[in-house]
């Protein structure tokens, strides 16, 4: 049997266990076991987190571009060289299975090869000789301490949404990280140590409800950074707002995949199995409405059947067995249990079920919290499994007789985060591109996640406050700017009184 695993707070460089009295037990949703504890963090934790990083990022801040440049460089090889032992603990405590545990991974890196240029992207403008004798150039500057608070679904990614970028721009972060999957956020803290980076300047401080209302409040945390449900992401905007910082909340989702008549519905049905269930629906860009336009609907619906009827559902850390699992289980059994009540909630108000999750036969432990791809047929609007960002592997088919109604279905939902239309007529994409309400959109792709380089988030519900994670907006996000207005007179032709408004010349 392994042993217990004790999840400490990671404080000026070092684990720091807390007070203990509060903890959160950890588990293996591929075999229901507990196999950690971790600590949840009370005033006094909260004080000292961010009380070291404060004093570090001090420091920081004025160390050179390149000597920061070069230890997120490091942090990016170590990384690279490690990914394997990051993704086994992904799997361990969140249930995907290793294959998408390394791509998140991977999709994490990248932002962490965005953040190496950030000579480049912190580079101001500089006007020379605006007025006579005078120069005017425009600087950012880090924040100081910034917050991060991230969901259980992407226990390395989305917390790399951010700080490869606050860091190298010269902020101290302090993580709260899910404490649901704890694991990853100490092991990327260990790794940024042996990249170098001084004490303090990256620390994770684990816990509940407290441990965050601690971030939002404290004084001396400059901005806040946090993904979530949509319920959390708005009490955490209001709140740290009202506290003055700076606040990007990205929360939930019910994206949208619109097949229009002229698509090919193989590749339509591919992308909605793949998008739908892939780690077992548990991402905010996952498809959980696929809208059959048209005459569609009989075809598509036999299409993903077929193609849902030959997934393996099993324990994602199985490896090199060539019988890996496609999908793994649900998080916890809380949330595998609110999975399968909509499940039954949309069999009872009247939707087609196709395919029952719940009678899933899974290659895994007995008490591992599973549950098969769901699918439902003829959902409509008012139906709860269409309402409700269910957050598992439950894709609903709800039928439009044209792309005008298909549209206005996308419009009309609360969320705004990704959406995608399958088509092969230009045109009906760019029109779409255009009058979507929504802020990710794919044609053709399915999971439309922007590159390090452009920014991630969502529109309406899904994201509170106006900037995305990532890209231009996530280094503007970490710095404040400055405009620098310099006169060096010529000596031979300076001096004079002037009380008139300045004006050039
Ligand atoms: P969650 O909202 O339950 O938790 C997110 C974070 O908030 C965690 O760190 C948690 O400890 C903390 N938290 C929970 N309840 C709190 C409370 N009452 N007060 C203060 N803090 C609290 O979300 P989750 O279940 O971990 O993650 C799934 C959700 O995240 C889904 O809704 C999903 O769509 C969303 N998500 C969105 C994006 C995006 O980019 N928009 C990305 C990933 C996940």
């Amino acid at each position: 049997m392994t042993p217990m695993k004790t999840i400490s707070h990671w404080i000026d460089g070092k684990a720091h266990p807390g007070d203990s009295a509060r903890v959160g037990d950890v588990t293996n949703p591929a075999t229901g076991l507990v196999t950690g504890q971790v600590a949840f963090a009370g005033p006094a934790e909260i004080e000292a987190a961010v009380a070291s990083a404060k004093k570090a990022g001090l420091d920081w801040a004025a160390a050179s571009v390149s000597a920061r440049t070069q230890v997120v460089f490091r942090f990016r090889e170590l990384l690279n060289e490690r990914k394997e032992e990051l993704a086994e603990l992904i799997t361990a405590e969140h249930g995907k299975v290793r294959s998408d545990a390394l791509g998140e991974v991977s999709r994490g890196q990248e932002v962490v090869e965005f953040a190496c240029g950030i000579p480049h992207l912190l580079k101001g403008g500089n006007s020379p000789q605006v007025s006579t004798g005078v120069d005017v150039k425009s600087i950012r500057q880090p924040l100081g301490v910034v917050g991060i608070i991230s969901p259980f679904n992407f226990p390395a990614m989305v917390p790399m949404w951010f700080f490869p970028i606050a860091i190298a721009a010269g902020n101290a972060v302090v993580l709260k990280p899910s404490e649901k999957d704890p694991s990853a956020a100490n092991w990327m803290a260990e790794l940024w140590k042996e990249a170098g980076l001084p004490d303090g300047v990256f620390t994770v401080l684990h816990g509940d409800k407290v441990a965050v209302d601690g971030l939002l409040d404290h004084p001396d945390v400059a901005a806040i950074s946090f993904v979530g449900s949509t319920p959390i992401a708005e009490y955490v905007y209001e709140r740290a707002s009202q506290h003055g910082k700076r606040v990007q909340a990205l929360g939930g989702a019910k994206n949208h995949m619109l097949v229009l008549p002229d698509a090919d519905l193989d590749l339509a049905a591919d992308a909605a199995v793949s998008a739908g269930y892939g780690s077992a629906g548990e991402r905010c860009m996952a498809i959980s409405v696929v809208v059959a336009v048209g005459d569609t609907g009989d075809t598509l619906v036999q299409k993903i059947a077929e193609r849902t009827a030959t997934l393996n559902i099993g324990d994602g850390a199985k490896t090199g067995t060539g019988s890996e699992a496609d999908m793994g289980p649900l998080v916890t059994q809380v949330h595998r249990d609110k999975v399968a009540s909509y499940v039954e909630a949309g069999a009872a108000e009247g939707a087609t079920l196709v395919i029952d999750g719940r009678d899933v036969a899974a290659d895994g432990a007995a008490d591992g919290f599973w549950l098969g791809p769901t699918l439902f047929d003829h959902v409509t609007p008012e139906m709860s499994v269409y309402t409700d960002e269910i957050f598992g592997p439950v894709l609903s088919v709800v039928r439009a007789d044209t792309y005008q109604e298909a549209l206005d279905l996308v419009n009309a939902n609360k969320y705004g985060n990704g959406t995608a239309i399958f088509t092969s007529n230009g045109g009906a994409a760019r029109a779409f591109e255009q009058d979507v309400q929504v802020g990710m959109i794919g044609v053709n792709v399915p999971i439309p996640v922007p590159m390090a380089y452009y920014s991630f988030g969502g529109w309406k519900a899904s994201l509170f406050g106006d900037t995305h994670a990532h890209g231009t907006e996530g280094v503007h996000f970490f710095t404040r700017g400055k405009v620098v207005t310099t006169r060096w007179p010529d000596p031979a032709t300076a001096g004079g009184l002037e009380l008139a408004f300045p004006k050039n010349h």
